[in-house]
C-alpha cells in the first residue's frame, strides 16, 4: 500500500484520461456521480494516441457496419461541448476522397448517403490541385473536418472537474484488483477504492487488462507537416479540403494547411508495429521522402518545407473494429480500447457509451458489434 491510508472511495476510477477517459471522466460527473480520474501524464501530453492538432472527422463509414449512427451523435456531442464550453473544438472542411477502385477507402456512395462522386472536371473545377489518375474514383463529403484533439480532452477534463471530479496527473497505475462488489487501485502515489473502474488506457490497454489476452497490437504511425509550396490549393482559408487516398502508395490521410499548421499527411497501415513502451521516436529521411512522393504524384505544390514530424500510435484489433465492453469475470470493471486510426471523432460517444454502462447497466447506443466476446466467449486468460 506505499504506507498510504485508504482514506477514499469513489463511485468510479477512470484510468486514462486520454480521448476516451476525458470523455468518460466528463459523462460520470454529469450523471452525479463522484469520479477520480488518474493519469500517468500532464493533459495535452504527446506520448500516447491524441495529439497532433488535428483529428479528421466525418459520417460516413467505409464498409456497412455500425458506425454512422455513432458517428451522428458525435457530431452532436462536439457541438453540445462547443456551446457550453465557447471553444471551437470542430471545423467543417469537406474531405475528398480519391483512391482506386480496389482500396479499402474507395468511395461508396451507397454508404449512408454522405458523399457525392465527381469525375475528373468536378474535381478539377472545385479542387485544382488534386491529380486524379487512370482508374481513380473520388468523391466529396461536405460534412467533414477536423477536431481539435488537444482542446477536446481539455475541455472535457476541466467541465469533468466542474462537475466535481477528482483528477490527478502524473501519476500512474500499476495495478488493480475486483475488491468485493468494488475495486481497489493502486498507483505510483497510494491506492484508491471504488465501487467501479473504467479502463482507458489507449496504446498502454494490453498492460492492465493483460488477464484478456486480447487480440490488439499497437501500430507506429508518422506524421509530416509541409509548408505548401502552391497555398492557394492546399490551405484551408483557400478552400481546400482534408484528403483521404487510396493509391498503390499506400492509405494516406490528411488535411491542408490550417491556422498557420502546415499541410499534415501520414500513412494508416503498414506502420511498425511496437508498444507504447519501446516505440522508435526518430522519424527517417525515408519515411519523410516517401510522404513528398505521394503529395507529388497526387497533390503537386502540398509538399514545400518539412515544418514538423511527429511519432503517434494506433491500437488496432485483429479486425479493426473498436473494443468496448463488460469485463467478462468482474461487471463493475468495463473498458474501452483498440481505437484504431478513427477513434478520435467518436471518444465523446464512448465516453456516454462507457458511462452509461456504469450507472445504467446498458446502454442506448448499439455496441454488440464491439463486443470482445466477438473473439470468442468468454475472452482467453492469460495464465
Ligand atoms: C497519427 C494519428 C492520427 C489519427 N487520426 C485520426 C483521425 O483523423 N480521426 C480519428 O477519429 N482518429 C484518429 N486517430 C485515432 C485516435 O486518435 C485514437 O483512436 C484515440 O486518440 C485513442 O484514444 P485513447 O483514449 O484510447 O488513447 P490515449 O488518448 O492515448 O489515452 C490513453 C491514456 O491512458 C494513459 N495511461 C495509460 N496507461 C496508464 C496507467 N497505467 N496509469 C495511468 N495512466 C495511463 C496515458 O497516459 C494516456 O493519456 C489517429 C491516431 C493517430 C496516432
Amino acid at each position: 500500500m506505499k504506507g498510504t491510508t485508504l482514506a477514499t472511495t469513489y463511485d468510479t476510477i477512470v484510468i486514462g484520461l486520454g480521448a476516451m477517459g476525458s470523455a468518460t471522466s466528463l459523462q460520470l460527473a454529469r450523471r452525479g456521480q463522484r469520479v477520480l480520474g488518474l493519469d500517468m501524464f500532464t493533459p495535452g501530453h504527446d506520448q500516447g494516441s491524441s495529439h497532433g492538432h488535428h483529428r479528421m472527422i466525418r459520417k460516413s463509414s467505409f464498409r456497412d457496419d455500425g458506425y454512422v449512427p455513432l458517428a451522428e451523435r458525435a457530431f452532436e456531442i462536439w457541438r453540445e461541448l462547443e456551446e457550453e464550453t465557447g471553444r471551437n473544438l470542430l471545423r467543417i472542411l469537406g474531405e475528398v476522397r480519391l483512391a482506386y477502385p480496389s482500396s479499402d477507402i474507395r468511395p461508396d456512395p451507397t454508404l449512408g448517403g454522405f458523399i457525392e462522386i465527381l469525375d475528373e472536371q468536378q474535381l478539377g473545377e472545385r479542387f485544382p490541385g488534386f491529380r486524379m489518375h487512370e482508374g481513380m474514383v473520388a468523391s466529396y463529403e461536405a460534412e467533414a473536418g477536423f477536431l481539435r484533439p488537444e482542446a477536446c480532452i481539455a475541455s472535457q477534463l476541466e467541465l469533468a472537474e466542474k462537475h466535481g471530479a477528482e483528477l490527478r496527473h502524473s501519476e500512474e497505475v500499476t495495478k488493480w484488483s475486483a475488491d468485493g462488489d468494488g475495486v481497489l487501485v493502486e498507483t505510483t502515489r497510494g491506492s484508491y477504492r471504488a465501487g467501479h473502474l473504467v479502463i482507458t488506457t489507449g496504446p498502454w490497454a494490453a498492460e492492465l487488462l493483460s488477464d484478456l489476452n486480447l487480440p490488439i497490437s499497437v501500430m507506429r504511425i508518422v506524421n509530416g507537416y509541409f509548408e505548401p509550396s502552391r497555398p492557394d490549393w492546399w490551405r484551408a482559408e483557400n478552400g481546400a479540403p482534408d484528403f483521404l487516398l487510396g493509391v498503390p502508395e499506400g492509405g494516406y490521410y490528411g488535411m491542408p494547411s490550417v491556422e498557420g499548421i502546415g499541410l499534415k499527411i501520414g500513412r494508416h497501415e503498414n506502420g511498425e508495429i511496437t508498444t507504447a513502451r519501446t516505440i522508435r521516436r526518430e522519424i527517417d529521411g525515408s519515411e519523410i521522402d516517401m510522404m513528398r512522393r505521394v503529395l507529388d504524384l497526387y497533390m503537386p505544390g502540398a509538399s514545400g518545407a518539412l515544418l514538423q514530424a511527429v511519432t503517434c500510435m494506433y491500437t488496432n484489433s485483429v479486425d479493426d473494429d473498436f473494443i468496448v465492453d463488460r469485463h467478462p469475470e468482474h461487471e463493475q470493471v468495463v473498458f474501452g480500447c483498440g481505437f484504431s486510426g478513427r477513434g478520435f471523432k467518436f471518444s465523446c460517444v464512448v465516453g456516454e457509451i462507457l458511462a452509461e454502462l456504469v450507472t445504467e447497466g446498458a446502454t442506448r447506443h448499439d455496441i454488440t458489434f464491439l463486443s470482445s466476446h466477438r473473439f470468442g466467449s468468454p475472452p482467453a486468460r492469460v495464465m
